[in-house]
């Protein structure tokens, strides 16, 4: 579905990131992939089978940084035709009555202007092309609470709203902006969360959490990756705006 087509992703060393880097490579894609560390790229790129694949260290909340990614992909493949805005932190589990200026402030770094610097420089690149396809990553916390982590929560409920303007700014390009809204999922990120809201008993914070959806589990970052595909692809035409739960039924509780 992506042959000869150019898809950015940021976070790519992490879970879902690298997980989507191998879906698109699958489907014939070209990939730039950022992260904060080179070596930790080298080590996640290692795993993906892609016909080209551009690495680029970045720290997305710095936006001359964003801008120079952006840059390096255009220069490198002459397009961008797929955006996978992903990068993420969790931050500090804390209630709002301890909550800290600095955890705010990191969060919202990474996760809200992150993503919208990464949105500013590669739209200018899509509306001059008249064609492209982003996926912002949101979160479950980006349409519900979630006590301790309220930092976290309002920046994927700020994603939401940074997806639904930029999707109606690029309408008449011929662009798509989209978000997925996943809940837990199967990575280093939820096992962060899980230590951060129980310590040494992680291991029960694991099947609290997993008991607390439907379907019993957490998902997988494939299963994410799959619906990034789909999102990006010919096949969700006129989808636009919009953000898919992906959480085995926990929205429906
Ligand atoms: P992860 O920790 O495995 O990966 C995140 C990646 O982002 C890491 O490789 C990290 O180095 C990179 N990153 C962090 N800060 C960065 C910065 N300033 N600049 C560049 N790169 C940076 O986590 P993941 O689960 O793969 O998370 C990916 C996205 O999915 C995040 O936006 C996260 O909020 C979202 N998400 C995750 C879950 C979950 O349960 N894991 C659920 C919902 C949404």
């Amino acid at each position: 579905m992506f042959e000869n087509k150019v898809v950015l992703i940021t976070g790519a060393a992490g879970g879902i990131g690298i997980a989507a880097a191998k879906a698109f490579a699958k489907e014939g894609a070209k990939l730039a992939l950022v992260d904060l560390k080179r070596e930790s790229l080298e080590k996640a790129a290692a795993t993906v089978d892609a016909k080209d694949i551009l690495l680029l260290t970045a720290n997305v909340s710095v936006e001359n940084e964003v801008k120079e990614y952006v840059q390096k992909t255009q220069e490198h493949y002459g397009q961008i035709d797929v955006f996978i805005n992903n990068a993420g932190i969790n931050g500090e589990f804390k209630n709002i009555t301890e909550q800290t200026e600095e955890n705010f402030n990191n969060v919202f770094g990474v996760n809200v202007m992150g993503a919208f610097f990464g949105l500013k420089y590669v739209l200018q690149i899509m509306k001059e092309q008249k064609s492209g396809a982003v996926v912002n990553t949101a979160s479950n916390g980006g349409l519900l609470g979630a006590p301790g982590m309220s930092a976290y929560v309002a920046s994927k409920h700020a994603v939401i709203g940074l997806n639904k303007s930029a999707a109606l700014e690029m309408a008449e390009y011929g662009v798509r902006v989209n978000a997925v809204a996943p809940s837990g999922v199967n990575t280093e990120m939820m096992r962060r969360i899980e230590k951060n809201a129980m310590g040494d008993q992680a291991e029960e914070a694991r099947k609290a959490f997993e008991a607390s959806v439907p379907m019993n589990r957490y998902a997988t970052a494939e299963e994410i990756a799959d619906l990034m595909v789909f999102l990006s692809s010919e096949k969700a035409s006129f989808i636009s705006g919009s953000y898919y739960r992906i959480d085995g039924g926990q929205g429906a509780t």
